[in-house]
C-alpha cells in the first residue's frame, strides 16, 4: 500500500475547499430535478455542459445518436495516457411525481438518479472541477466522460469506446456504498416460446403452452441458482400468452424472456446449456407442446485484476480520509464491461446502494457523495504525482 496523502499538500486546499457539503447539496439537487430518463437525456447534458463551461473547461460531444451524446473534457497531454472518470447521465423513469423532486433530510437526499449515478456525477463533476483549478491542473491527464443510455441499450459506452483515448485506469460512478467494485455480472436473455393445440379447456388435445413456459422458468431459476458463491438472480423480462376470448379454449401460444445475470464467457454458455437441457425435459414432460429456447443477447461483465494499480490508488485514497476500503463483487452490468472489454484497467465506485437504484425511495447521503469525491480527486492526484516522481 502505498504512503499517501488524500491529495498531494499542495493541492490540498483546493480539493478541500471546492468539495464542500453546500456546493454538493445544490449541484445534486439540480441534477435531480432535470429528469433524464433514457432516451431523453438532452436537458440534462446542457446544463453540465454550462456547469463545465463556468468553469472554464472546453466540452467535447460525441455524437451518440439524434439530440444524444456523450461529454468528454480532456486534461493533460493528449499524447500521454490519461486516467478517465465516467458515469451515465441517464436514468429509469421515475414512477411516481414525487420521484422526480430532490428532497433533503438531514444528511439524505431523494429522488430519482440520486444514488443511480447522479451522487456519482456531481462527485466526479465537483473532482474533477476541483483537480482543474489545482496549480498543476494543465499537467494532470484525467478525462471526464458522461455517457447516454446505461440504463437501457448501453450505447453511449458503446460508442466511446469506438475512438476513445488511451486509459491508464478508469473509474465508473456507480452506486457501490463506496466499495471498490473490480469484478460485477454481465447476463444472458432467453426467450422461450412454446405453442400447443387449442382444444377445450376443460379436455384439452394436450397441455398447456404457458404452463410449459412457466414450469420451464421455474427450472432454469433452479439450476441457475445451483453455480458459484457470487449472487444469482433470474428476472423475468416479460411475459405474454392466451387471450382474453370469453370461449375456454388452451391457449395456443406463450412467449417469455428470461435474465440471468452471469461472471464469465463460460456462465453464459453453462446458462445456455442449462436453458437447453431444461427445455428438452420440458418438452418430454408437456405432451402436445412445442417448445424452444433462443438467446436474444448477452453481455460480458467487469473483471479487473485485484492488483490493478486503480485498485491501489482508490484504496489508499479512501483509507487516507478514514472510509473502509473494501474490494467488492457487484451483481449487475455497468458502463465499465465494456472499458474493461476495451483493455482498460477499470473499477467501479460510488456513493449510495444498488438496493435504492430504481426504487421509488432512491437516496443517496450526502456525506458519502463528498468523500467519494475527495477520494477520486485524491486517487487521481497521487498517481498524477507518482508518475512524474
Ligand atoms: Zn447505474
Amino acid at each position: 500500500m502505498p504512503k499517501v496523502t488524500p491529495y498531494p499538500r499542495a493541492m490540498g486546499e483546493t480539493i478541500a475547499t471546492f468539495i464542500t457539503l453546500p456546493r454538493i447539496n445544490k449541484l445534486l439537487s439540480t441534477l435531480i430535478r432535470i429528469p433524464s430518463p433514457s432516451g431523453e437525456e438532452a436537458a440534462l447534458l446542457r446544463f453540465i455542459e454550462t456547469y463545465l463551461g463556468q468553469h472554464g473547461l472546453t466540452v467535447r460531444r460525441q455524437q451518440v445518436s439524434r439530440n444524444r451524446y456523450n461529454i468528454i473534457v480532456h486534461g493533460g497531454n493528449p499524447s500521454r495516457p490519461s486516467v478517465l472518470l465516467n458515469s451515465h447521465v441517464d436514468t429509469v423513469p421515475s414512477y411516481t411525481a414525487a420521484n422526480s423532486v430532490a428532497r433533503r433530510v438531514g444528511d439524505t437526499i431523494y429522488g430519482r438518479g440520486s444514488c443511480d449515478a447522479k451522487g456519482s456525477v456531481a462527485a466526479m463533476l465537483l473532482a474533477f472541477v476541483a483537480i482543474r483549478r489545482s496549480s498543476d491542473s494543465a499537467n494532470v491527464p484525467v478525462d471526464l466522460c458522461f455517457t447516454v443510455g446505461e440504463e437501457n441499450s448501453g450505447d453511449g459506452s458503446q460508442r466511446y469506446v469506438q475512438d476513445c483515448r488511451k486509459h491508464a485506469w478508469a473509474i465508473v460512478g456507480e452506486p457501490t456504498g463506496l466499495r471498490i467494485v473490480n469484478c460485477h455480472a454481465g447476463y444472458v436473455e432467453i426467450v422461450l416460446t412454446a405453442s400447443s393445440v387449442r382444444s377445450h379447456a376443460f379436455d384439452p388435445a394436450g397441455e398447456q403452452a404457458i404452463i410449459a413456459v412457466a414450469d420451464l422458468m421455474l427450472e432454469i431459476n433452479r439450476g441457475s441458482h445451483r453455480r458459484g458463491k457470487k449472487p444469482v438472480h433470474t428476472f423475468v423480462h416479460w411475459i405474454e400468452g392466451g387471450d382474453r376470448s370469453p370461449f375456454w379454449s388452451v391457449g395456443p401460444s406463450c412467449k417469455a424472456a428470461l435474465v440471468v445475470n452471469t461472471y464469465s464467457k463460460e456462465e453464459i454458455a453453462s446458462i445456455l446449456r442449462l436453458a437447453r437441457t431444461c427445455c428438452a425435459t420440458a418438452a418430454r414432460k408437456h405432451k402436445g407442446v412445442e417448445i424452444r429456447v433462443q438467446t436474444e443477447g448477452s453481455e460480458e461483465g467487469l473483471d479487473t485484476p485485484r492488483n490493478s494499480p486503480v485498485i491501489e490508488f482508490l484504496s489508499a485514497s479512501l483509507h487516507s480520509i478514514g472510509r473502509d476500503r473494501g474490494v467488492a463483487a457487484l451483481p449487475s452490468w455497468t458502463d465499465g464491461a465494456r472499458l474493461c472489454a476495451a483493455g482498460i484497467p477499470t473499477v467501479v465506485f460510488g456513493p449510495g446502494s444498488l438496493k435504492d437504484a430504481h426504487t421509488v425511495q432512491e437516496k443517496v447521503n450526502i456525506k458519502d457523495v463528498r468523500d467519494a469525491s475527495i477520494a477520486i480527486a485524491g486517487a487521481v492526484m497521487n498517481w498524477h504525482a507518482r508518475s512524474q516522481s
